[in-house]
């Protein structure tokens, strides 16, 4: 049996790991279109072009590179995403990347003629920084005009502008979509991001599908009153407000929710933010997940409902906006079955999993059969300096990866994937 070879790719993640990479807290930065975020793009096309592949960087700042024409016939696309939160850990995303050109190195040097195009994809911005995923959406076909001239950051910098800094126009991302027929395959090897394999002692996750998200942020309004003179029973006190909506989630999730139900008061703003006064205004986030979009429909209605009710209570003005609202997205389940059985032929333990956190294989999976491969995070952390996984896994991983890839180019299974728009 062919596999990869771990301590080359070792070497490859840990020199793309250099990119934005910070001595003092040990995190990577590499936020999307910042100048380590381009840097590892442009050693991304240097290097695999030195190797002997086809590179090239589209619109939307995505990077491929790979081996045969997909002008020609319907190519395997793996891959994930370059950049990474500020203070990110060394494999979110950057192992997908690695892995997928690991796979490529094996097929360049084995002797089988290939007859499907198979490239890897970098995707850029994936992490949010502008509130989307913009490379995979590109792909996908799934960006808009509007979006792409209002999006911006948090610091309020434009997509628009992060983009001309690093020399690409925006509007060019419009033309990074990949007709549907072009492909016949997805895959992406991410690490978990939690804690389910590493405590369970399991080595490869085969991902049955993503969960769906819904952000809103919640404005509670009251009075703002003097926290000596208002008496306690005549306050419209707009934390009392939050903290009783705090209280009802654990009922919410029991009477309208699912175990993979996820429910998160992250952010809390009061106003006016004196110790002495009553805090007139409360403006919070609320992020709801959940595998199905029917019971996210009614966590979002249990949630206004229960804000309604405690708002009257409390004498409070409620109101809210759904900033976003992802669908749970299912992967492809011709590949997470072969997920599973390369797994059990390498006599590796494996798991059918749902993904609690987005990636970019949800946008993939809107145009061609897509699979998601996870490996254990050590201890369940990401987005963090300590983020971890052990080699091991990594190399069980790609090899897992490189025997899905060799089955969809040369046995039948290829024949019945992809063509997702097309045949609908
Ligand atoms: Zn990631």
């Amino acid at each position: 049996m062919t596999s990869v070879d771990g301590s080359r790719l070792k070497k490859t993640l840990l020199e793309m790991s250099q990119f934005g990479y910070n001595e003092q807290d040990h995190g990577v930065y590499r936020w999307g279109f910042t100048e380590a975020d381009m840097a590892v793009r442009k050693w991304l096309l240097e290097q695999t072009k030195a190797e002997g592949f086809e590179s090239f960087m589209d619109g939307a700042g995505n990077v491929f590179f790979g081996l045969g024409d997909f002008h020609q016939a319907p190519a395997i696309l793996m891959g994930s995403h370059a950049d990474t939160v500020p203070a990110g850990g060394i494999f979110d995303g950057a192992l997908g990347v690695v892995a997928g050109w690991e796979v490529l190195r094996v097929l360049q040097q084995s002797d089988t003629p290939l007859s499907t195009p198979v490239w890897v994809v970098a995707t850029a911005e994936e992490e949010g920084r502008f509130g989307g995923m913009m490379g995979s959406q590109a792909i996908a076909g799934a960006l808009n005009p509007d979006w792409l001239m209002g999006a911006h950051d948090a610091d309020d910098v434009y997509l628009k502008d992060a983009m001309a800094e690093q020399g690409l126009n925006v509007m060019d991302a419009l033309d990074a979509a990949w007709p549907p027929e072009r492909l016949k395959a997805f895959f992406e090897l991410h690490i978990e991001q939690g804690p389910v394999l590493f405590n369970k002692d399991i080595q490869i996750g085969a991902v049955e599908g993503i969960s769906g998200v819904f952000k809103w942020i919640v404005h509670l309004k009251g009075k703002a009153d003097h926290a000596g003179t208002a008496p306690m029973n005549m306050r419209s006190d707009a934390f009392m407000g939050l903290a009783d909506f705090a209280h009802e989630i654990e009922r919410i999730i029991a009477e309208n929710g699912t175990d993979k139900t996820r429910i998160t008061v992250g952010k809390v703003d009061l106003k006016p933010g004196s110790p002495h006064t009553v805090p007139g205004e409360a403006i919070f986030t609320i992020v709801g997940r959940d595998m199905s979009n029917e019971v996210m429909k009614e966590l979002a209605d249990a949630c206004r409902k229960a804000l309604s009710a405690i708002a009257r209570k409390h004498r409070l003005m409620f109101e809210y906006e759904e900033v976003s609202w992802l669908a749970p997205k299912d992967c492809s389940a011709a590949l997470t079955d072969l997920i599973e059985e390369k797994a059990a032929a390498r006599k590796l333990s494996c798991l059918r999993m749902p993904s609690g956190a987005g990636h970019d294989t949800q946008f993939m999976a809107e145009i061609t059969d897509a699979g998601l491969i996870f490996i254990p995070s050590v201890n369940g952390v990401s987005h963090a300096p300590d983020e971890w996984s052990h080699w091991h896994d990594v190399e069980a991983g790609t090899n897992v990866l490189l025997d899905c890839v060799r089955a969809v180019a040369t046995e039948t299974i290829g024949d019945s994937l992809g063509h997702k728009r097309g045949s609908a």
